[in-house]
């Protein structure tokens, strides 16, 4: 493993969920950092030395974003869950397609030594991922590809473009597949949230309402493994030190059904509930991580089970959700006395 602490580093989608955990993370390593995002972190301030809003889908911003810096971490990606993957094909692909293009070229042409890319469990074929009780997915896996979303093609190709720009140009392109990674100040609701983070949202409601009915997409029988945030940090690091250049995958491999992970944040959250399953969508039927070569090239694998996780992300979304109930009561509150002043 070779080391570079206090290089300078680049983290794009530094806003975003892991970008702003890495952030972090590198801080605490001894890196000189900047982050960039079109977005401020949204529940935390930035430990970056440097953070800068620019839109990554511009040549001009990416060509700001890398100059004089050694290593590109590359998360900036329009993303979010199932339900946001399985709806926006077309903005997906162009946007990540722009970001992913021109980060990298203008690594390049910036003189940058290393890459790192993130991509995803989604570039896995759908026609390996109709069983719940799924085989775990090895990197081979991925070809003949038929990813399910828009979302998963454009890995795969950004993927292969970083293999190329690696023969070709000489830069030291690292790519990891990472299978669902949850954890505190990630995105909780909007749309975009995951399902970790919905589930523990919507037992934090049923918790503070006292009806505790949720609502599962599907018949909750779908089968994923979930990562916490601090394996995927660990993973990350290695990779990007390590000598391996093909793509790897980082995640946990317990595998567990929707309605298992509506269990395990029930338990946490301390309550019985009951599930209503309702129509929705629900990706592929089963996935997990195969972490043979994980475990190979890295002398390493996530060690936090789902249940460790779900116990340290929990309170903080109980904790987000009781303080926006709080904030819509005070709305009220105001709204009723400005009404009943008016009218006096
Ligand atoms: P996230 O949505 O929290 O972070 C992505 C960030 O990219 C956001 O802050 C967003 O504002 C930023 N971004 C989007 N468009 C941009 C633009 N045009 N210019 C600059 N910034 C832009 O997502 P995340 O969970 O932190 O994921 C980070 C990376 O890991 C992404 O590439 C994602 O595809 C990949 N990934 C994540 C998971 C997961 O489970 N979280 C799984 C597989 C792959």
């Amino acid at each position: 493993m070779s080391t570079l602490e206090n290089s300078r580093v680049l983290v794009t989608g530094a806003g975003g969920f892991i970008g702003h955990h890495l952030v972090s993370f590198l801080k605490q390593k001894g890196y000189w950092v900047r982050g960039v995002d079109i977005k401020e972190p949204e529940y935390a301030p930035t430990d970056a030395d440097e953070f800068e809003l620019l839109d990554l889908r511009r040549w001009d911003s990416c060509l700001q974003a890398t100059r004089s810096i050694d290593e590109v971490y590359a998360l900036a990606a329009d993303m979010g869950g199932m339900g946001f993957i399985s709806a926006n094909h077309a903005q997906i692909l162009h946007n990540n397609s722009l970001i992913n293009i021109h980060t990298l070229e203008a690594a390049r042409v910036n003189g940058a030594k290393r890459y790192f890319y993130t991509s995803s469990a989604c570039v896995y074929p759908e026609y390996r991922q109709t069983d719940a009780h799924v085989t775990p997915l090895k990197e081979e896996d991925a070809y003949p590809a038929a990813p399910q979303d828009a979302y998963g093609w454009e890995k795969l190709v950004t993927e292969q473009l970083c293999a190329h720009y690696r023969n070709d140009y000489g830069i030291q392109t690292r790519t990891v597949r990472f299978h669902n990674i949850f954890g505190p100040l990630g995105t909780w609701d909007g749309g975009r949230e995951k399902a970790p983070a919905a589930m523990c949202r919507k037992v934090a409601q049923a918790k503070l309402s006292g009806n505790h009915e949720i609502e599962i997409w599907g018949d909750g029988e779908q089968t994923r493994s979930f990562c916490y945030i601090d394996d995927c940090l660990e993973g990350i690091y290695r990779l990007m030190r390590s000598d391996y250049a093909e793509p790897l995958n980082l995640g946990s491999d317990e595998l567990v059904t929707i309605n298992q992970l509506a269990d395990i944040v029930a338990e946490v959250a301390g309550i019985t509930i009951t599930r209503r399953h309702v129509s929705g969508p629900q990706g592929v039927r089963g996935r997990n991580s195969d972490n043979t070569r994980l475990r190979e090239v890295l002398k390493w694998e996530p060690a936090l089970t789902l249940k460790q996780g779900i116990a340290r992300t929990y309170p903080w979304i109980e904790e987000q959700v009781r303080e926006r109930e709080a904030l819509a009561y005070s709305k009220e509150v105001l709204i009723s006395d400005a009404s009943r002043i008016a009218t006096v």
